[in-house]
């Protein structure tokens, strides 16, 4: 059996929306499924480790990267920026792993221009006032903070028309099957198939 090329999938959502807990559940239940850690500028939060949450550097390390051409994508989030490695992502693709990047809709659009086979999935609150909740009980940025995040997710969702999929996520169990459905439902797709069962479909057309 030869190995397909991986699919790559942007996952987009207001911060508090549960992104990044739904994501770390779905790579613990599907094989060949990973996620890239971006490189950021922000500082670390309690709780956060480098090199699993996010690659802390400074911002002259990040401008380096950046003149060497080494992102994928990047954006400007709340004043601090954001970037996804080129390399690791390809190679992850050409081993055969369906890659996921957790980035904000600007990198998705930069990602789809230059990889039109990407899939993007956004992830949405049940309500504004659940995603208020969730940023509060955080408990990691402070009332004048929660205000901007509330501001930018009304933002961030607006752009949810853009993408390929959209998961509400008012029960954790049945978003998570949804985006299994979906990783499950484009590994059928017929190009991977056929790379994937190559000696089957020669045999059963013989
Ligand atoms: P946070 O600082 O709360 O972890 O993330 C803030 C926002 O930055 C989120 O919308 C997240 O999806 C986005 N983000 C994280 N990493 C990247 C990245 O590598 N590229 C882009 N474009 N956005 C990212």
């Amino acid at each position: 059996m030869q190995t397909p090329r991986g699919t790559l999938y942007t996952i987009s959502a207001p911060s508090g929306a549960g992104k990044t807990s739904l994501v770390a559940t779905l790579l613990k239940e599907v094989n060949h499924l990973c996620v890239s850690v971006s490189h950021t500028t922000r500082p670390m939060r309690p709780g956060e480790e480098d090199g699993v949450n996010y690659h802390f550097v400074s911002k002259e390390q990040f401008s380096a990267m950046l003149s060497k051409a080494d992102f994928l994508e990047h954006a400007e989030v709340f004043g601090n920026y954001y970037g996804t490695s080129q390399a690791w992502v390809e190679a992850q693709l050409d081993d055969g792993q369906d890659v996921i990047l957790e980035i904000d809709w600007q990198g998705a659009e930069q990602v789809r221009k230059l990889m039109p086979d990407t899939v993007a999935i956004f992830i949405l609150p049940p309500s504004q006032q659940a995603l208020r909740e969730r940023l509060i009980q955080r408990g990691q940025d402070d009332h004048s903070v929660i205000e901007k995040r509330m501001a930018a997710a009304v933002e961030e969702m607006s752009h949810c028309v853009e993408g390929d999929y959209l998961v509400i996520n008012d029960h954790f169990q049945q978003a998570l099957n949804d985006l299994k459905a979906i990783v499950h439902t484009h590994r059928l797709r017929l190009a991977r198939q056929q790379t994937h069962h190559a000696e089957l479909l020669r045999d059963l057309l013989a």
